[in-house]
């Protein structure tokens, strides 16, 4: 399983969906993208290969911005339903999720009573929590860091807001994911192989920090909200 994401100027499919299959060696049973452009998100999911993705996208679709995802399910059977990318009930927002949410059965009963959901998945739990924080007055950054303290488990996760064209939403715990830079676009994956098809520089991620990925940069935070720098290292790997 894995994750991918590109926010810069190109098309960000066909490097999501080369990425994927540099990831296809860790194993997975379904996969599936979600890209922004100027008329909002369009997700699109198979169960299968990765050639089955890769027929169902739209090519007509053009968007400088998305995330890819590979799925090993744990929670749900592998189907297209439960294929990532997720979306909160109001479609404002979506998720990719590498891991195992522990506590989803108990959030889902705690938080999310009155919101019917879509899939079987423990993922969904995570991306209709950001949606009711934010619908509850947290900004999108406030509503994922409130959600990420309320997640027992292992994580590596991507999010996309409708409502904020030039963002990547990134966290992980206890699962790989590291962001990859370069001039004027950034990209994210669960390996550096993946990216290395557009850079060698990448920045390694620590478990519970919060990270904004944007086309002309990357912040990464502490669950304090402090601000970390930290340089990129030369991955030294054949593409
Ligand atoms: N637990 C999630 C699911 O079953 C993610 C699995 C994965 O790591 O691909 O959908």
């Amino acid at each position: 399983c894995g994750i991918v994401g590109y926010i810069g100027e190109l098309d960000a499919k066909e490097i999501l969906l080369k990425g994927l299959e540099k990831l296809e060696y860790r194993g997975y049973d379904s996969a599936g993208i979600a890209v922004r452009n100027d008329e909002g998100i369009t997700v699109f999911k198979e169960k299968g290969r990765i050639a089955d993705l890769r027929s169902a996208v739209d090519n007509e679709v053009k968007a400088p911005v998305g995330i890819g995802h590979t799925r090993w399910a744990t929670h749900g059977v592998p189907n297209r339903l439960n294929a990532h990318p997720h979306q909160s009930a109001s479609g404002r927002f979506t998720l990719v999720h590498n891991g195992v949410i522990e506590n989803y059965h108990l959030l889902q009963k705690a938080y999310l009573k009155g919101i019917q959901v879509a899939s079987d998945t423990d993922t969904e739990i995570i991306v209709q929590l950001v949606d009711l924080f934010v619908s509850e007055g947290l900004t999108t950054e406030e509503a994922f860091r409130k959600t990420l303290s309320l997640l027992h488990g292992s994580y590596a996760l991507a999010l996309l807001d409708s409502e904020a064209a030039d963002i990547i939403y990134v966290a992980k715990n206890k699962s790989p994911l590291l962001v990859g830079v370069a001039d004027d676009f950034n990209v994210i994956a669960s390996d550096a192989m993946a990216m290395l098809q557009v850079t060698n520089q990448f920045v390694e991620l620590h478990d519970k920090e919060v990270v904004l990925v944007r086309k002309n940069g990357v912040t990464i935070t502490n669950l304090e909200g402090t601000v970390i720098e930290r340089a990129p290292y030369t991955a030294e790997l054949d593409a």
